[in-house]
């Protein structure tokens, strides 16, 4: 049963905000209903872009996004905000995301009254609901966002996505600002939503080692192409794109996968002008000359585990 596929093709770059968004060139992303899907690769790689666009938040240049095999663009009315609702993104800096001048009662009980989900005699029950889940004590949410600490604002964001009763979380980077001890615990929080909630996860990461052990399958992302799929076991088993090597290697503390090179070798391309050929090729120690002219299709090299490297024939 397949929930989610995004057929994308996102064109070079708009400046948008100042922001440039980054190429996603296309890519195939399917996401079957309860998966855990890790989506690793380096900052401008687009991954992000890909997480806005599979959310539903950013609409794709070119291509589309499947959900229940209908194109979300053409939905339309009680069906256009069901799906608009069911995907919710959990971001890397909540302070940004929280309005700093609402209470977390209203930031997590907002969303769900303006959609009927709650009535007014039942809001108090339902935030106390939410805050639970997310691991805060109900108490304390007639205060403000800046009266909690990282973590802490990170559960109330998570408050706030679980209250309008989605099915799919986008976590681009959702814990990357946080120390590592309360990284373990907000993961430790989204593996216990999955199972209580029948959740399904895009979890996007620069970091290898933060979706090791929560993904049933990873993504790696380089310079807006997928190069590598497989089933999380396979991957840090097996890894077979050498762009994939490398990040693992560059993982410190798994001391039995430092390799050759331990870090990435050589300074990350523009997205906006990338290497001809094979993207990763000026950073490839096994390039050769094909790979400077000839794009790497993705090819399963084992039942579930794609790669794009001409070293696979
Ligand atoms: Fe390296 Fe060539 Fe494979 Fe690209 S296609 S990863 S440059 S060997
Ligand atoms: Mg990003």
């Amino acid at each position: 049963k397949l929930d989610f596929i995004g057929k994308l093709a996102q064109r070079l770059g708009a400046p948008v905000r100042e922001e440039i968004v980054h190429a996603v060139d296309n890519v195939n992303l399917t996401i079957r209903h309860g998966e855990v899907v890790g989506l690793v690769g380096e900052s401008g790689c687009g991954k992000s872009t890909l997480g806005r666009v599979v959310a539903g938040i950013m609409p794709p240049s070119d291509g589309q996004v499947l959900w229940r095999g209908r194109d979300i663009a053409s939905l339309h009315g009680a069906e256009a905000k069901e799906a608009k609702l069911r995907a919710q993104m959990i971001f890397q800096d909540p302070m940004s995301s929280l309005n700093p001048r609402m209470k977390v009662q209203d930031i997590v009980g907002e969303a769900p009254q303006v959609h009927g989900m709650t009535t007014r005699s039942g809001f108090n029950d339902y935030v106390d609901e939410q805050l639970r889940r997310a691991g805060l004590d109900p108490a304390l949410k007639k205060r403000y966002p800046h009266q909690f600490s990282g973590g802490q604002r990170q559960r109330i964001g998570i408050a706030r996505a679980l209250a309008v009763q989605p099915e799919f979380l986008v976590c681009d980077e959702s814990v990357a600002a946080l120390d590592v001890s309360i990284q373990a615990q907000i993961l430790n929080l989204f593996m216990r939503l999955r199972s209580e909630l029948n959740l399904t996860y895009l979890f996007i990461s620069h970091d290898l080692s933060v979706v090791e052990h929560l993904s049933d399958r990873v993504v790696i992302m380089y310079l807006g192409r997928v190069v590598e799929q497989a089933p999380s076991e396979e991957i840090f088993a097996r890894a077979n794109h050498p762009y994939t090597v490398s990040l693992l290697s560059a993982v410190p503390r798994i001391e039995a996968r430092k390799r050759a090179f331990t870090t990435v070798q050589g300074e990350i391309p523009s997205p906006l002008n990338p290497p001809p050929g094979c993207h990763f090729h000026p950073r490839c120690p096994h390039a050769m000359e094909r790979c400077r002219v000839e794009v790497p299709a993705l090819k399963e090299i084992a039942p579930g585990h794609l790669s794009a490297c001409h070293l696979n024939g």
